[in-house]
């Protein structure tokens, strides 16, 4: 690889830091006014999106690609701030399950704007030019995923239920429905393990 800082690679790394940067600001921000650390933060609106299944100590490090001690220490204190509360699993009565409380709730409710600021800039491109740098940002992200940097996209563009059809067409063979060019993100049906 040629090391030309003002080569279109180093670029984009460039862009895409500044960018990282910004959320850390205001979720470091958000953290700050509500008491927690961006990394409960994290948890409190990742508990609100996915199914039970996948509101454990072992989803939490997967996803977050952090150690389950880690994660249990951030849930603990969760619990002492009464935002989450634990439940053991029936079929596994070692492990247990996470689920927000009432309180927990009205905190999500309240912090999971923190993503706007970002939205709020995106609303003013063109739609064909944001789903070319959609469909740029799946790849990369497929391309990190698939050297191990990381290891759970939860996007279609890795999931083993994509079949991409004649014409470039997504299908979702465990929805069974089309999906938008590119896939999506966010999935809590992605199973990862396709190939290629
Ligand atoms: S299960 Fe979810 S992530 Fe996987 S292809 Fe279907 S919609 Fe995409």
């Amino acid at each position: 690889m040629k090391d030309d800082r003002s080569d279109i690679d180093y670029k984009i790394a460039s862009a895409l830091e500044k960018i990282t940067q910004v959320e850390r600001t205001v979720l470091r921000d958000m953290a700050k006014r509500e008491n927690l650390s961006p990394i409960q933060i994290q948890f409190l609106i990742y508990l609100s999106k996915y199914p039970l299944q996948l509101r454990t100590v072992s989803s939490l490090a997967r996803e977050f690609d952090l150690s389950k001690a880690t994660v249990s220490e951030a849930i603990q204190a969760l619990e002492t701030k009464g935002l989450i509360t634990k439940f053991r699993e029936e079929e596994d009565r070692r492990s247990y399950g996470i689920a927000l409380t009432t309180e927990g709730k009205k905190t999500t409710r309240r912090i999971q704007n923190w993503e706007n600021i970002l939205i709020k800039h995106l609303h003013r491109f063109q739609p064909e030019e944001k789903e070319r740098v959609f469909l740029f940002l799946a790849e990369l992200i497929k391309s990190l995923y698939d050297d191990g940097v990381i290891s759970i996209p939860r996007m279609c563009i890795a999931c083993k239920n994509l079949e991409i059809r004649p014409g470039k067409k997504y299908y979702c063979t465990l929805t069974k429905r089309m999906l938008p060019e590119g896939g999506t993100v966010g999935c809590e049906h992605y199973t990862s393990g396709r190939a290629g």
